[in-house]
This record gives structure tokens, C-alpha cells and sequence, in this order.
């Protein structure tokens, strides 16, 4: 038997185009002098600050990121859905290569054997690095980043 797959009714969004970031590169001139690398080593850290990745996973869902991501599935049987890939990008919108389990928030990619939880799926499918697609997961759902505060 076969359900109407939960995901499907939602609407898919359109995709932001990834964000414009800001390189670091106008700090380079005055590593020269110590002091000033000083400051600029302790600004770094600031930026750098740490991401609680467990709250972060445990606040956001995998069914959020998928909505987020407009996968439409094709089939779900309990918990596992199938659909085209996110990562690779399945031409046919009726591919099942992509499978992905909701209640373990883990998925994988027969195709491309891209897998993992939904913060890598983020990263996978905007081609970011884990830190990185935190921040832009968190400012695209409107939430606040789970910063680990010890500065
Ligand atoms: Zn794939």
C-alpha cells in the first residue's frame, strides 16, 4: 500500500541563491606589526565563535530542512522517503535514488553516495562547508544560531 507522501503537499520554495559572503580579506595588510595581529587574532576568534551543532540538530528537523530544500518525494513507506536527489540533482523528478530516513534525520544518495544528517544535507546541496551552512540553515529558517558564548 501506498500513502500520499506527507511532504508532498507542501510548498516547495524556490531556492535562495546562496548567500553573498564577506571574505576576509582586508585584514591581511597590518598582520605585520604584532599588536595589531593580536587584535586581529582575538577578532578572529569572535567571528569564529562556536556553533552548538547538537542544539542546532535538535532544534532543527530534517523534515524542515527537506521543506526548506523543496524535495518533493515520490513515495514514502513509515518513515523513509524516496525522491529525486537534492545533492546531484536528478533530472527526472520521478527518481527514487534519494532516500531519506525522518525519524533518524538521516539520508543518503544511491546515486551520488552523498549522505549524512540534515545540517550535512544543507551543506551537501549549497555546497558549504558544516560552520558555514549552520549560519545560512539557521538565517534562512528565521532562527537564531546556537552560538557557544565563552568570549
Ligand atoms: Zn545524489
Amino acid at each position: 500500500m501506498r500513502r500520499t507522501p506527507k511532504l508532498g503537499g507542501l510548498p516547495g520554495r524556490v531556492r535562495r541563491s546562496a548567500l553573498v559572503r564577506s571574505e576576509t580579506s582586508s585584514s591581511n595588510s597590518c598582520l605585520e606589526r604584532p599588536a595589531e595581529r593580536s587584535v586581529a587574532n582575538k577578532r578572529f576568534l569572535r567571528d569564529m565563535a562556536g556553533i552548538d551543532f547538537n542544539a542546532l540538530r535538535n532544534t532543527i528537523t530534517m523534515e524542515e530542512v527537506l521543506n526548506q530544500l523543496g524535495f518533493q518525494p515520490v513515495s514514502r513507506t513509515g518513515d523513509q522517503l524516496h525522491g529525486p536527489c537534492l545533492v546531484h540533482g536528478s533530472s527526472s523528478p520521478d527518481s527514487k535514488t534519494f532516500s531519506v530516513n525522518v525519524r533518524m534525520g538521516r539520508y543518503y544518495c544511491h546515486k551520488c553516495q552523498s549522505k549524512g544528517n540534515h545540517l550535512e544535507l544543507w551543506a551537501a546541496v549549497h555546497k558549504l562547508a558544516i560552520y558555514d551552512a549552520a549560519v545560512d540553515l539557521c538565517r534562512d529558517l528565521g532562527r537564531d544560531v546556537p552560538w557557544i558564548t565563552r568570549w
